[in-house]
């Protein structure tokens, strides 16, 4: 029986409001018995700049580095929108995320049953979908050099971004998509775009050559990006899990969020690597919506998306394979038996509060 050290960071907006419910399903294991979790709880976003004029504190950046895993809530608001810029409260989950070296960004794409039908799109489409898309978190295009506007001289002026990949970060970005694909359903699509990008074709050989040393297990497959776009949109259960990078990531991680409904159900992992001596990766769990401001306060927050965060760690930081899949069942009962935050019902129909729904899921647990 082992005890699981996490760092809550709660943030700001609806941030503390869904991780007072996450808090309810953590209680809820520690009282099961078998492997336990020690939370501790630091300050992030405008809330740590309130406390002490820092996006995140030194002291709480050393309980994060230390942490066998972050649960993070969500940062920014109104309030600090003329705030310094290196003091803006997205400058603290960015320095976890570079500090901590979180490279790879795993977004699953699961539509519950009992969602399938509110959905805009065609039901036979996304029911019983379940997709990873593993984005490429620290490197690309978002941070490679030259990255600049010039003055041309000539009434004209040149905007640059440069796409940079190393061997490196392609390879530990690919071993990720294998051995998760390993815990799914074994297969693995790369999406590049080498027809036009030469990081595209580094990108397919490096992937490629990391398949073809202990991983050949695993089907891989290729495809460029815009026609991965398109299939995403077509057919999506043809997917597994889809490793790509940070840009391609972006887009396509959002459009699968689409698939599947409301930004309330969707939680995320960045994580990073392995440590020398334990083996365990630096890891971060946060739902992939922002602090909501518009609707923090009326208890309206859906919590699905943070408490399946945690659900996250549960599976790939701790590997408690039956907890995860628990509490995703808990979660699926709970919507099964109607129950809906204002962001998941369809109209007319009833709803309950955040802490309504913490509680019918730990109920169902
Ligand atoms: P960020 O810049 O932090 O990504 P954003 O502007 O994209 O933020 P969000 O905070 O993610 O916006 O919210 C977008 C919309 O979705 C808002 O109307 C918000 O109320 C709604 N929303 C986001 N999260 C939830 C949630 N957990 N439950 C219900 N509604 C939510
Ligand atoms: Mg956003």
């Amino acid at each position: 029986m082992a005890t699981h050290n996490l760092l809550l960071l709660p943030g700001d907006g609806i941030g503390p409001e869904i991780m007072t419910e996450v808090k309810k399903v953590i209680s809820w294991f520690n009282a099961r018995g078998g492997d336990t979790f020690e939370s501790d709880e630091g300050l992030v976003g405008g809330a740590a700049y309130d406390a002490h004029g820092q996006a995140i504190s030194e002291e709480d950046m050393a309980k994060a580095m230390a942490s066998d895993a972050v649960i993070f809530g969500a940062v920014g608001g109104p309030k600090w929108d003329d705030v310094a810029y290196e003091h803006r409260p997205e400058a603290g989950l960015l320095r976890l995320r570079k500090d901590m070296e979180l490279f790879a960004n795993l977004r699953p794409a699961i539509c519950y049953p009992a969602l399938a039908d509110a959905s805009s799109l065609k039901k036979d489409i996304i029911e019983g979908l379940d997709i990873l898309i593993v984005r490429e978190l620290t490197g690309g295009v978002y941070f490679g050099e030259p990255k600049e506007i010039t003055d041309l001289g000539n009434g004209q002026k040149r905007g640059v971004d440069t796409q940079v990949y190393d061997t490196y970060e392609i390879e530990r970005i690919a071993k990720v998509a294998f051995e998760l694909a390993r815990t799914r359903n074994n297969k693995v699509t790369s999406m590049e775009k080498r027809n036009v990008m030469k990081s595209g074709v580094l990108w397919n050989e490096v992937v490629t050559d990391t398949h073809n040393n202990g991983y050949e297990d695993v089907q891989l497959e290729h495809m460029l990006a815009d026609a991965g776009g398109m299939q995403l949109v077509r057919w999506p259960k043809q997917f597994d899990v889809i490793v790509t990078d940070n840009l391609f990531g972006d887009m396509l991680s959002d459009v699968a969020a689409m698939l599947t409904g409301s930004l309330g159900m969707l939680p995320s992992a960045s994580l990073g690597a392995p440590d020398a001596k334990t083996g365990r990766r630096k890891a971060m769990y946060e739902p992939v919506h922002g602090s909501a401001p518009d609707i923090s306060g009326t208890g309206a927050a859906n919590p699905i998306a943070m408490i399946a965060s945690f659900g996250m760690a549960l599976r790939y930081s701790f590997e408690l394979v039956e907890a995860a899949d628990m509490l995703d069942k808990a979660i699926a009962n709970t919507l099964d038996k109607g129950l809906r935050t204002k962001d998941i019902a369809a109209a007319g129909e009833a709803t309950i509060s955040t802490a309504e729904m913490g509680d019918a899921i730990v109920a169902e647990l």
